[in-house]
């Protein structure tokens, strides 16, 4: 679809010209390189893709490109465990920012072994113990893959393996996250079983038009507004948003939320799905990392398209 919505805003041009602005910084950044298939990755790609409401799709460079999710994941996995437990969830994992790296062990004794959110790694790794409940490894894995591509409509979306056992063999920082948890008596299941679903949706690959898709049910109040569906409630949808815009860029959420003003999750693939909500649901992926481990064009780029459409959570 081209041209002005309702909105008045033409979004094909907008993010073409975002996209076009931004390019002339591709490759800036790092890339992930403590995961070695992710330091492999050509950090010379970009590609931003937003899909409305009422379905309309604007998308640029390298939008159709899959790319390792990694933390994105989160987002996903925090459904589908407020949904097998309701707010009981809360129990095991805070509703505060961090303030502290993504995979930093620092509060986790203070705390008895309770992580701060669900986004930081130990935060995600208590919610993947939730989400396993009553499930082998196997089909915890493959519940969290199906819900992906109801959510994308699109069922060929997959694991990449060789991310994965990449970071089998070299999460000993997640390791010890778990076993530290464990010894709290956090973790219902054995670490290695936790590990390893939490690495295998970690490692879904997709593409940020297929991406921008599974995140629009949190822009349209917990609908699929394009089958009609209910995903979560509206109140839910709500909730997701808050935790995204306070704890999902780690301890860069304050700053991104100033610069930006819309809920967003990164991850150390590149990517990051942001949240206009009544508008759009965005992903920019770009390799090269800050020191924060977020997506650098990703955050400038975001930063310009929300300047451009106006869009804000703060009005
Ligand atoms: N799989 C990555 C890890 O556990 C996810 C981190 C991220 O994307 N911030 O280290």
């Amino acid at each position: 679809m081209a041209g002005p919505k309702a909105s008045g805003l033409d979004l094909g041009r907008i993010v073409s010209e975002v996209h076009d602005e931004l390019a002339t910084r591709i490759g800036e950044g790092t890339v992930a390189d403590y995961i070695p298939e992710l330091a492999r990755v050509d950090p010379r790609q970009f590609g931003i893709a937003l899909v409305t409401p009422e379905g309309e799709v604007a998308a640029a460079g390298d939008a159709d490109r899959p790319f390792s999710i990694q933390s994105i994941s989160k987002v996903f996995l925090l459904t589908l465990a407020l949904g097998r437990v309701g707010e009981s969830l809360w129990t095991r994992v805070g509703r505060e920012p961090s303030g502290s790296p993504f995979n930093s062990i620092v509060q986790l004794e203070h705390e008895a072994g309770r992580p701060r959110n669900p986004f930081i790694n130990a935060g995600a790794i208590v919610v993947t113990d939730v989400a396993m409940a009553g499930h082998s490894p196997r089909e915890a894995i493959g519940e969290i893959l199906r819900f992906m591509r109801y959510l994308a409509d699109d069922d060929d979306i997959a694991i990449d393996r060789a991310v994965a056992a990449s970071e089998l063999d070299t999460g000993a920082r997640n390791q010890a996250l778990g076993w530290f948890m464990r010894s709290f008596g956090r973790l219902d299941h054995e670490v290695e079983k936790v590990l390893g679903v939490y690495f295998h949706h970690c490692a879904i690959a997709m593409s940020c038009r297929q991406m921008a898709r599974a995140g629009l049910f949190l822009a349209a109040s917990g609908r699929d507004p394009l089958r009609g569906h209910s995903v979560v409630r509206p109140a839910r949808a709500r909730r997701i948003n808050a935790l995204m815009l306070t704890c999902g860029l780690y301890d860069a959420s304050g700053d991104f939320a100033y610069r930006v003003g819309l809920p967003a999750k990164s991850g150390v693939g590149g990517g990051i799905l942001a949240v206009a909500p009544g508008q759009a649901s965005i992903c920019v992926w770009a390799p090269g990392l800050d020191a924060f481990g977020n997506s650098r064009l990703g955050g400038l780029t975001l930063e310009a398209l929300a300047r451009r459409t106006g869009w804000s959570v703060f009005g």
